[in-house]
């Protein structure tokens, strides 16, 4: 927890939960990210504008639930950092907020909802607690998680976001070749991920084992070079190795699906006949060989390619 008392904190807590529970009313998976979820991994942060996430094809459908809220959706109050951006300038859809802190001040608020392609790029899905590089890994956890410096104490409503180490590779991804956030992401190694690391948090998204290979390669080159051109050249380097990667996954899949289908034609065309039956073990045994090869191929990769990066 942080020693520093936010006075606009509960206030931040109190409206992500009218939020969060709006878009699960919905039906609308959604995972708390950007600057108030920064607070609650660091303890320390700013937290006026209250971001979450939502899958791209719910977008208009979450802001059409928050909208019937009476949240307003334009401002003239000058602290707000949108004020005179025309709205379609940016990615994400605003309501402003402004309203009374713990101290009584007024204090201006933007709740933020971003499309997931924008906020995560590389994530399928969210809310399903499975992410796209490595299957059935556990990538979310709640606001109220007790090994969170800055977790929710105002609120109980249950508010997922994403582990610590997801949080920063959805970071990396989101700023990939962007000059502007390496700093944050150097902030966030520095405040959340060392302090973990220190407390020998082994822990699925608390550990750095849960951080992708390529993203520790472009970690490595944020954290140790100050050079953008340097950075860049490595995150292009990782990028191509990445959408190659993806191609040969889905090619994986279309032989897998292929191979699925023969098989299912071989049962149809199966007789119950002794002699065939034989034969036909004989194949089922070899197709489920070739089957346990192509599972060590998708499954096994990540890990084999990270004992080669060490
Ligand atoms: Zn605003």
């Amino acid at each position: 927890m942080s020693n520093d008392f936010d006075p606009n904190r509960p206030k931040a807590e109190q409206l992500a939960r009218e939020v969060s529970s709006a878009l699960d009313r919905a039906g609308i998976h959604h995972i708390l990210w950007g600057q108030l979820a920064f607070s609650v991994y660091s303890g320390n942060f700013p937290c006026n504008h209250i971001d979450f996430v939502v899958p791209n094809e719910d977008l208009d459908r979450a802001c059409n639930n928050l909208d019937s809220t009476n949240l307003p959706c334009v401002t003239d109050n000058p602290s707000c950092s949108y004020w005179l951006i025309p709205e379609g300038s940016h990615a994400e859809r605003i309501f402003h907020i402004d309203a009374l802190n713990a101290d009584e001040v007024l204090i201006h608020f933007d709740i933020r909802i971003f499309p997931m392609s924008w906020a995560l790029p590389g994530y399928q899905q969210i809310a399903y607690r499975t992410f796209t590089d490595v299957i059935d890994r556990k990538d979310l956890i709640l606001c109220s998680d007790q090994r969170l410096k800055g977790r929710f104490i105002y609120e109980r409503y249950p508010i997922r976001m994403l582990a610590p180490v997801h949080y920063l590779q959805s970071i990396i991804s989101r700023y990939l070749g962007l000059g502007s956030g390496l700093e944050i992401i150097r902030q966030f190694h520095r405040e959340v991920i060392t302090p973990l690391n220190e407390e020998g948090d082994t822990s699925e998204g608390f550990c750095m084992e849960s951080l992708h290979f390529s993203y520790n390669i472009m970690l490595y080159s944020i954290l140790h070079s100050l050079d953008e051109n340097e950075i860049k050249a490595t995150a292009e380097g990782v990028q191509s190795y990445l959408n190659a990667y993806e191609a040969h996954l889905s090619q994986m899949q279309e032989v897998r699906e292929g191979l699925e289908a023969v098989e299912e034609a071989d049962e149809e065309d199966e007789e119950p006949n002794e002699s065939e039956e034989t034969t036909s073990d004989d194949e089922q045994s070899d197709e489920a060989k070739d089957e346990e090869q192509m599972e060590d191929v998708n499954g096994d990769e990540t890990q084999v390619d990270v004992m080669d990066v060490e």
